[in-house]
């Protein structure tokens, strides 16, 4: 991995106002897997792979990351980017809107990080649920959303992600089969072991 390209690939997204992973965040979620290195990531949300290309050194040696991105611009400047990390043998994109893409999967991962559209967050726990290791982990981002997650009155726009978030926080916290933790680090980050 170059570290040189990375701080450069983390200024330019932050300059584009490229939603990419809080620093807070990243760091919460390397000390999750520190101790037990991944073999295998499914990220849902690459963006320009800024955080795929972080979590290449919490990987196992062998690991792999596979991540899915929707937008075409995005894909080919996270192409280049992972050229330039020099982390190309490390890291899958897939193309395509990830409710078309998770159901043709059929993979095992160690670890799940969702990152993508809020309106989507329950069907992408199901998706991630059917493919979780036992001793797994998934992640999910941005789920508090700037606070409307927590608020009684949300504008007209937000409500439809706010329900779809709610739904996951509910879905995650009653399923017996996993312990979760809501953290109030950067936009809100979610936290569920499988047991
Ligand atoms: N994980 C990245 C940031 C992802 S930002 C990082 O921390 O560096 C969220 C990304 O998800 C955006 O680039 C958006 O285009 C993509 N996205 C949103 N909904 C999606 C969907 N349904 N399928 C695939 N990609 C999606
Ligand atoms: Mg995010």
């Amino acid at each position: 991995m170059n570290k040189q390209e990375l701080q450069k690939i983390k200024k330019k997204a932050l300059e584009e106002h490229i939603p990419i992973i809080m620093d807070e965040t990243l760091e919460v979620i390397e000390k999750y897997l520190e101790e037990n290195k991944p073999k295998r990531i499914l990220e849902i949300g690459t963006a320009v792979g800024y955080s795929a290309i972080c979590f290449t050194q919490i990987l196992d040696e062998d690991g792999v990351i596979d991540t899915i991105e929707r937008d075409a611009q995005r894909v080919k400047e996270a192409r280049e980017n992972i050229k330039k990390a020099e982390v190309e043998d490390k890291i899958n994109i897939y193309e395509g809107d990830a409710v078309e893409i998770l159901p043709t999967l059929d993979n095992k991962y160690d670890v799940v990080f969702i990152d993508a559209a809020k309106g989507k967050y329950p069907f992408f726990l199901k998706e991630a649920l059917r493919m979780i290791n036992k001793n797994g982990i998934i992640f999910a981002d941005n789920i508090l959303y700037k606070g409307y997650v927590m608020s009684d009155y949300n504008k007209h726009k937000q409500r439809t992600a706010v329900r779809n978030l709610r739904e996951y926080i509910k879905e995650v916290s009653e399923n017996p089969n996993l312990e979760t933790e809501i953290l109030e680090v950067g936009d809100g980050l979610a936290i569920s072991k499988i047991i």
